[in-house]
C-alpha cells in the first residue's frame, strides 16, 4: 500500500508548480515584491494561488492573517545571512498563513504535523527555489495524495512565512498548545535539495533529517530508514543540529518534541543559499520527487503506527 502511494508521488506535478512559483506567474514571493502594473503584493498573490489549489484538491483550506515586516539587509553581514531584523517602526503588512487539516478516521485527536514556508527572501529579489519553494510543492503534492486515502491518524499542514518577521509558526505552535493538541510528529520541509556544488556536479541525491532535540532522534532515524524498506533512490542521512530552529523549532519550543526538519544537507551547502541563484533551473527535480517519497512515507508509516 505504501509502496504504491509513492509511486504516485508526480515529477511533472512539483516541476510544474516548482515554475510555477519561481518564475512564472510568481518571481518572489513577498510582501516587499509586488510585479509591476499589479495592484498586490507577490506574496498575497501566491497565497491565492495556493487557496485555489488546495480548494481544487477538495480540501477546505484555512487563511490566518497575521502581520509581518520584510527583514532589513545588512551587507556587512555574511553574505548568506544578510538578513537583519526590522525596526519597530518599520511598515508591517498584512500577510496570511495557509493551513490544510486531512482528518483522521481512527484517531482523529493524534495530529501529524507538516510545515513548509511558502515565502521567499524578504531582504532580497530570490527566487527562493530550493529554499522553500521546494518544501512548498512537495507539500502539495502530499497533501493531493493523502486527501484521496484514507488514513488512521489527523495530518495537519501549515503552509507558512518564515523569511519575514515575526515567524506566524510560533503562534501557530503556541495556540496548538493552548489548545491541548496531542501533535505525535512534526516534519518541516524547508530547502529540499540543496547542496555542495561538488555534489550537484556528481548528481548526487540527498536529503537529511536533522532533530534538534533527543525526542526528535527517533523521528529521524525512522525517516531516514524509509529509504532503504522503499527502495527510494536517494541518500538519506540523520543529522543532529546543535540548537532549536526553523519552523519546527516554534513547535519544539511549544513542547511538541518529536520534531525534524528534512532538508538537502546539513550544515546546509547550497552555494546559492539565499542569494539571487536560488533558482528553479538548479533544483535537481529527480531529488526533489525522491525527497517526497520520503516524507510521504514517514507519514504513512507515522499514520499506521502511532506515536514513535
Ligand atoms: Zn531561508
Amino acid at each position: 500500500m505504501i509502496a504504491e502511494m509513492l509511486s504516485q508521488v508526480s515529477l511533472e506535478n512539483l516541476r510544474r508548480d516548482l515554475f510555477r512559483l519561481c518564475r512564472d506567474p510568481f518571481s518572489f514571493r513577498t510582501v516587499s515584491y509586488t510585479a509591476p502594473w499589479h495592484a498586490r503584493n507577490s506574496l498575497d498573490e501566491t497565497d491565492d494561488f495556493l487557496l485555489e489549489r488546495l480548494k481544487s484538491l477538495g480540501t477546505s483550506p484555512r487563511a490566518i492573517p497575521n502581520r509581518v515586516r520584510p527583514y532589513r539587509c545588512n551587507e556587512s553581514k555574511d553574505i548568506h545571512r544578510w538578513y537583519s531584523f526590522p525596526y519597530t517602526t518599520d511598515p508591517s503588512y498584512p500577510a496570511r498563513s495557509i493551513e490544510v487539516t486531512l482528518t483522521g478516521n481512527d484517531c482523529p485527536g493524534e495530529i501529524i504535523q507538516l510545515i513548509a514556508h511558502k515565502d521567499s527572501q524578504s531582504w532580497i529579489n530570490s527566487a527562493g527555489a530550493q529554499d522553500n519553494a521546494t518544501g512548498t510543492v512537495v507539500n502539495l503534492e502530499l497533501i493531493r495524495l493523502l486527501a484521496a486515502i484514507p488514513h488512521r491518524r489527523t495530518i495537519r499542514f501549515l503552509f507558512c512565512n518564515e523569511e519575514h518577521f515575526p515567524w506566524h509558526s510560533m503562534a501557530m505552535a503556541q495556540e496548538a498548545r493552548n489548545r491541548g493538541d496531542d501533535i505525535i510528529a512534526v516534519l518541516n520541509s524547508d530547502s529540499f535539495c540543496g547542496k555542495s556544488d561538488a555534489d550537484q556536479a556528481a548528481g548526487r541525491k540527498t536529503l537529511w533529517s536533522v532533530y534538534s532535540t533527543p525526542e526528535g532522534k527517533p523521528l529521524a532515524e525512522l525517516v531516514v530508514s524509509l529509504v532503504a524498506k522503499y527502495q527510494i533512490p536517494i541518500e538519506a542521512f540523520v543529522g543532529a543540529s546543535g540548537g532549536i530552529s526553523d519552523d519546527e523549532g516554534s513547535f519544539i519550543n511549544a513542547g511538541f518534541r518529536c520534531a525534524v526538519v528534512n532538508q538537502g544537507s546539513f550544515p546546509y551547502a547550497d552555494s546559492q543559499y539565499h542569494l539571487r541563484g536560488d533558482i528553479p533551473e538548479r533544483v535537481d527535480l529527480e531529488n526533489l520527487r525522491a525527497s517526497a517519497q520520503v516524507v510521504l512515507a514517514a507519514v504513512l508509516e507515522v499514520d499506521d503506527r502511532g506515536r514513535i
